[in-house]
């Protein structure tokens, strides 16, 4: 895999970047392992500060950041300055919040003293994909930097200039050398270096193939993993809900992000008496976006991130037709130049089709009416997914019933999933396991060590 920024609102390469070398990957991990020495030995003031420096950093250079980030994968421009703003807000979470997290946590055993300390793990892997390629950094290694682990960051081949600009970041912010580094190298390298015993934990965000290569390593060598995956959540419309603003957050939960969230509504499920009003609403709105160059800040919709990720997704498209699915509005690429989809969507969707249980990523919306709202479940949880999902109606009771029935890591009622920093971030079955954000998501590489004190005479 060859690592180039390319302009996918042309398709135009721009810039090429040379992998490194095993030699120099092992000089990265060496200098990591003797840097993790002296930073577990920092305070969680020097820690905090060191990530305030890197936040405020990101928000003076936010235009340029943001332009890094609409040049390699065509993220709207609007879009990725919000991006850099989620990011640097993480940063200052954990910064603020860090120490108080990983405060000792008395245990009271019937006699003596007992307390669990947060000690960090070592090196860190962190593989991440390009769909956000700000935030997705910024919530591995706020926390871990603040656990007092090192980071080597293997980021997505398509977007290596916002990878240098991360890593600058963290120089410019007079970051101990070996603290946080980058590794130019291909996914699969990446996997073939978790046997190294220099590496005491990995994280990946991405693709169920991606993440089952990196933890299946991790599993053979013992380390601790962490994986973030693919999502086809449900967008469920009950009977009760508010059409308007429903057909709003229905486009926006799907187009954000040019389609390409992993929490993105991917499947639209829809109870039979209101299911006509939201499908005619949903493809008005739906063909009346704006698809054009992600710089212009009129365009609502730009490019998928590749002309890889289109022909892909097309190709799901054909397949989905092809196994009997109705193409209601779009299904095309759109004609001019670059990896631009037209807002699509599908209905007729059986249990066959396979639009049924991959994942859509990019403006396609799946339809699905169903006769109630326990129907409407059901099919939600028919998906080898299980990361988050949506209800909306008037009835917050009925709303939080429905949630508790979705087997998935995250539901939201009346409100497309979405993330913020206080917020846990994390799903369940093909989806992945563990968590990001939150108080939740900052000891996933920490030892839970226990500290037992007692008097000579204690019982045995
Ligand atoms: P991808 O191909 O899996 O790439 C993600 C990262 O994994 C990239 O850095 C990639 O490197 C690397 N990689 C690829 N093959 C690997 C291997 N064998 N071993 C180790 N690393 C490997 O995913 P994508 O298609 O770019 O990203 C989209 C997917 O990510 C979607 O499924 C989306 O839902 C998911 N996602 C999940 C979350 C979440 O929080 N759950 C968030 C965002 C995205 P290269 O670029 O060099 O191939």
């Amino acid at each position: 895999m060859s690592i180039q920024t390319i302009n996918p609102s042309t398709n135009n390469l721009v810039k090429s970047f040379s992998e490194m070398t095993i030699k120099e990957v092992d000089a990265a991990i060496a200098k990591s392992t003797i840097t993790f020495g002296d930073w577990r030995k920092t305070t969680y003031k020097e820690r905090a500060d060191l990530l305030h420096k890197v936040a405020a950093l990101m928000r003076t250079k936010k235009t340029s950041l943001a332009k890094l980030i609409t040049l390699e994968m065509g993220k709207i421009i609007a879009q990725a300055e919000g991006e850099i703003d989620l990011s640097a807000d993480i940063l200052d979470y954990y910064a603020t919040n860090g120490a108080q997290f990983l405060a000792d946590k008395a245990f009271n055993p019937e006699f003596g003293e007992a307390f669990v300390r947060f000690t960090p793990m070592g090196v860190l892997l962190g593989v991440e994909p390009w769909n956000f390629p700000f935030y997705q950094v910024a919530r591995f290694v706020a926390p871990n930097i603040m656990v007092g682990n090192t980071i080597l960051l293997k980021h997505a081949s398509i977007v290596p200039q916002c990878a240098i600009a991360i890593e600058d970041l963290f120089k410019e912010a007079n970051a101990p050398a070996g603290l946080y580094t980058n590794l130019l190298i291909s996914g699969k390298r990446a996997s073939e270096i978790v046997s190294d015993v220099r590496i005491k934990g990995v994280s990946l965000t991405g693709s169920e193939l991606a993440g089952a290569s990196l933890a299946s390593e991790a599993g053979k060598y013992l380390k601790k993993s962490v994986l973030e995956l693919g999502g086809s959540d449900a967008f469920i419309i009950l009977e009760d809900a508010e059409m308007d603003k429903t057909v709003e957050w229905a486009v926006v939960g799907r187009i954000n992000n040019n389609g390409q969230c992993c929490v993105a509504s991917k499947r639209f499920i829809a109870v039979e008496s209101i299911a006509d009003e939201f499908l005619k609403k949903f493809k008005e709105k739906l063909s009346k976006l704006k698809v054009g160059d992600p710089t212009d800040p009129t365009t609502e919709l730009g490019p998928l991130s590749s002309e890889e990720a289109l022909i892909h997704l097309l190709d799901q498209v054909k397949r989905s037709v092809d196994a009997g699915a109705k193409v209601l509005l779009g299904g095309h690429r759109v004609n001019r130049p670059g990896a631009f989809m037209e807002p699509t969507i599908l209905t007729g969707i059986g249990s066959d089709n396979p639009a049924y249980y991959e994942e859509l990523f990019g403006p396609v919306a799946s339809f699905y009416r169903v006769k109630d709202e326990q129907a409407a479940i059901d099919l939600a949880n028919d998906s080898p997914y299980g990361l988050g999902g949506s209800v909306f109606t008037q009835d917050i009771e009925r709303g939080k019933r429905v949630a508790d029935q979705i087997e998935t890591g995250m539901v939201y009622i009346n409100h497309p999933t979405w993330t913020q920093a206080d917020l846990p971030f994390g799903g369940s079955k093909g989806s992945g396991y563990g968590q990001e954000l939150s108080e939740l998501g900052i000891d996933e590489f920490a030892i839970k060590k226990l500290i037992r004190i007692s008097s000579l005479t204690d019982p045995f």
